[in-house]
């Protein structure tokens, strides 16, 4: 578990390199430490050092890690992965940001069991930006329409969008659909002022992703190591 801090401090300091070398503002890219498959024990050693922002994918799993993380309350959690209608639910009631908002069917049911005493669920819109049949999310010409669909409901706040980019070292491929992506922040902003947000970036491609603007990676293998889960993406 020792290597944990190292690893944290490493990916601050590149992004903080690619934010300089963007001209971006410090600390304008927040860092998501993408924590599925790792036991709850490692979260407790990032949070200790002021990590707040933790990503999962996998909604019983966090959900355990959220019971064994009583002692850790400031927590920020993050769904990042696909969320089946029955386990929307908890969701709502435990989650303060989901990536992957893809349907108007799972928007209204959030919306619906979003506890009212709670702050707004800060939602994104999943965007397949690289059409691959096999990945979740929507295709760019569908976004208005859900778009509009997610402002209508109460307890939602639509913040922006996010993508999984295409798994590939070409980076003129990347910078393509990182650019995409940005254009479809600027459409969405003229149905959600308030949007102000584009996840997308991983270990592999971070650098690229916050040259084209990303203000939120989601970062796992560079902190935590190599998963070996069989079902790990
Ligand atoms: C697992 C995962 C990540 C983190 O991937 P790494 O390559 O380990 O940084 C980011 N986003 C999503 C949607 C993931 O499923």
């Amino acid at each position: 578990m020792s290597h944990l801090i190292p690893n944290l401090q490493a990916v601050q300091a590149q992004i903080a390199q690619a934010e300089a070398q963007a001209h971006r503002p410090a600390h304008s890219v927040q860092l998501i430490a993408v924590s599925k498959t790792f036991p709850a024990d490692n979260i407790r050693t990032l949070y200790q050092h002021g990590q707040r922002h933790f990503g999962e994918n996998y909604i019983q799993e966090w959900h355990d890690k959220t019971h064994q993380l009583a002692d850790c309350p400031h927590i920020i959690w993050h769904i990042i992965g696909n969320v089946q209608s029955n386990k929307s639910r908890l969701v709502a009631e435990h989650a303060h940001w989901l990536h992957t908002l893809d349907s108007e069917k799972l928007a209204r049911r959030l919306s619906n069991q979003r506890p009212t005493q709670l702050p707004d669920l800060q939602v994104l819109i999943e965007i397949n930006i690289s059409g691959d049949p096999a990945k979740h999310g929507i295709a760019p010409e569908e976004l208005p329409a859900l778009a509009q669909a997610i402002s209508a409901l109460p307890r939602l706040n639509l913040r922006g969008l996010m993508c999984v980019a295409s798994n590939t070292p070409n980076p003129a491929e990347l910078r393509q659909q990182f650019g995409q992506m940005r254009q479809l922040l600027a459409q969405l902003q003229t149905i959600a002022p308030q949007a102000d947000t584009l996840s997308m970036g991983m270990s592999g491609d971070m650098v690229l992703a916050i040259e084209c603007g990303a203000t939120m990676v989601r970062i796992g293998s560079a902190i935590f190591g190599k998963r070996d889960y069989p079902n790990a993406a």
